[in-house]
């Protein structure tokens, strides 16, 4: 029933061939964000730059997909454009369950293709298409395409670019099944850099549930705890957005560049205004029975006789942040059609928001001129920034393109690093102090979900550096062992390791059941390994002036404690990446 290797179908696009590698490390890698750690190592080349066509595109799922609820996120890595080093990006959709019902634990992408191509992959087939004809739509176009030309409806997942991706901006995105993403570092430019519009994947086959007594009456208690208590409500309820007025009140929200930790309108833009004004209906990765994906609407007239069209639009936290209170835009249509337009270019609406707000800050402050940006961007000025993610996904002029490179790159040519709101890439909507600042620089993946900083600075006013270090690393450790599961991290408030532990050994995997502690450690050494290997030097990272120019609920940031943080935490990361592997 269960398998003790990883089944992996490897691709060469320049020949549109594939095989299938059964590979050994069940019980030290576990799957997911480990599986992919070793994965890179076996099939990516430390030396090589990112859209090297040699450079593996790598998508992993964990030995409890689709035996378990939530396990529901796919790990995505590659080496990176945005930092040319190796970049792991989760995202869900029905992504996970299409790979295990492939009968897949991973599918690793090499070559480039000949033309821009479909890639279609299923537990028996392979198929390489030329559609050079999609090449240049939009992802919605796209999608549409595709959802009417690739069968297996309900079965299958659509991973997909638009114009971002093919011209390679580190900004890019894939999106997944429409409302999901790979949001982050660049995974769109690497399908980009190998010809390859989309990834169609036919979960076409079935497997089997084990059949002791034990794995139904424990999928039912974890079920009962996702969806019987208050533990997941906040998601499937108002979701993650319900976040944004809380923060605006303690003073840990992101606004207008980060000039601001509070907007005094952020009321147009709250959870609650969305969810009352804006919400249409709930969506669910697969095997997800919480919902948190949140849905809400557009309309445009197009005509004077009152004919309007209408777009559905998701929405979460992060994305009101970047192209809401970051922009000083507080009207949650208009946020919700600026998250539009960003996810019809294929780009990350995270790392398009907070550019145009550094860019609008530039403009304000005559570093760029109209000639840059070709509009007079403003905060609040919600059409003008509609035309500027136009402008930024198709790389209207050498401004944008730039931009498209990341921030910082603007920033070094234009001047501005220093209001550049850049954490080791664009940062994300938490304005809570040093820890989160420290941990979204310097963790793995330049994520709020890295670790737990953010929580961390809202209940702790100490500044003991060694306590926060220890922190970052040992949630940092529980986390990655959640992601080589792939599950939601959502769920970690279920998914406790004596949880995954039980849920493991249900499913027969007990060697890994009986080592979560020493194998997590492993995974965590592995990752930073691998990310040191391609040129992470975690004493180099720099944090922008902006950073210790702010009030949070805590009073100023203390520059003093940001950098011991700084310090201790890279020295930690070196560790881990050079200590003994464990
Ligand atoms: S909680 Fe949301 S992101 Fe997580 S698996 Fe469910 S629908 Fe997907």
């Amino acid at each position: 029933m269960i398998r003790d290797h990883f089944r992996t179908l490897v691709v060469d696009l320049a020949s549109g061939r594939g095989s299938i590698a059964d590979l050994e490390g069940r019980d030290t890698v576990a799957g997911g964000s480990g599986l992919a750690a070793m994965l890179f190592n076996r099939y990516g080349h430390v030396g090589k730059p990112w859209d090297d066509p040699e450079q593996p595109l790598i998508f992993t799922i964990g030995p409890l997909t689709g035996y378990f609820p939530l396990m529901s996120k796919t790990v995505c890595a590659f080496k990176s454009p945005y930092h040319d080093q190796y970049a792991e990006s989760h995202g869900g959709g029905r992504s996970a369950l299409a790979l295990r019902f492939a009968d897949l634990d991973a599918l690793v992408i090499t070559g480039k293709a000949a033309e821009p191509s479909l890639l279609s992959i299923g537990s028996r087939h392979l198929e390489l298409k030329g559609v050079p004809y999609l090449w240049g739509m939009d992802v919605f176009a796209t999608g549409k395409y595709l959802r009417r030309h690739v069968k297996g409806a309900g079965h299958r997942s659509i991973l997909r670019i638009g114009p971002a991706g093919e011209r390679h901006s580190p900004m890019a995105c894939i999106n997944v099944d429409t409302y999901r993403h790979f949001g982050r570092l660049g995974g769109g430019a690497v399908m980009g850099a190998k010809n390859l519009k989309a990834i169609a994947i036919q979960g076409d086959a079935t497997f089997l549930l084990p059949e002791n007594k034990a794995y139904p009456e424990l999928f039912q208690e974890v079920y009962r705890q996702l969806t019987a208590t208050d533990m997941m409500s906040k998601y499937h309820n108002v979701g993650t957005s319900i976040n944004v007025a809380p923060l605006n009140a303690m003073q840990a929200l992101p606004c207008r560049n980060l000039q601001q930790t509070s907007d005094p309108n952020i009321e147009g833009i709250t959870g609650e205004r969305f969810a009352d004004e804006t919400l249409l209906r709930n969506g669910a990765c697969s095997g997800c029975p919480v919902g948190c994906i949140h849905i809400g609407f557009v309309r445009e007239k197009f005509e004077a006789e009152n004919r309007y069209l209408y777009r559905q639009v998701s929405y979460d936290h992060e994305l009101i942040f970047a192209t809401g209170s970051m922009l000083g835009v507080t009207n949650a249509f208009q946020v919700l059609t600026l998250i539009d337009m960003c996810e019809r270019m294929g780009l990350d609406v995270m790392s398009a928001g907070v550019a145009l707000a550094w860019a609008t800050e530039a403009f304000e402050k005559g570093v760029i001129t109209e000639k840059e940006t070709l509009a007079p961007l403003k905060m609040g000025a919600a059409d003008t920034y509609k035309q500027a993610v136009l402008n930024l996904g198709t790389g209207v002029n050498d401004f944008y393109r730039l931009l498209g490179q990341g921030t910082m790159r603007a920033a070094a040519h234009y001047g501005g690093a220093d209001f550049a709101c850049v954490l080791g890439q664009e940062m994300a909507g938490y304005a809570t102090g040093e820890v989160f600042f420290i941990s979204q620089a310097l963790g793995l993946r330049h994520s709020h979900l890295d670790a737990g900083g953010y929580a961390y600075d809202q209940k702790t006013e100490d500044k003991n550096v060694e306590k926060a270090v220890d922190f970052l690393d040992k949630d940092e450790q529980g986390r990655v062992f959640l992601t080589s599961m792939v599950a939601c991290l959502f769920a970690r408030g279920v998914y406790s390791d004596e949880m995954l532990s039980r849920c493991l050994h249900a499913v027969g995997y007990d060697a890994l059941a009986d080592n979560i502690g020493a194998a997590a450690r492993q995974i965590q050494k592995l990752r930073w390994r691998t990310r040191v290997a391609t040129g992470f030097n975690p004493r180099e990272v720099a944090i922008p002036k902006r950073f210790t120019e702010i009030t949070t609920w805590k009073g100023p940031v203390d520059p003093d404690y940001l950098q011991a943080l700084k310090n201790a935490y890279a020295e930690r990361i070196l560790e881990l990446a050079t200590g003994d592997p464990g």
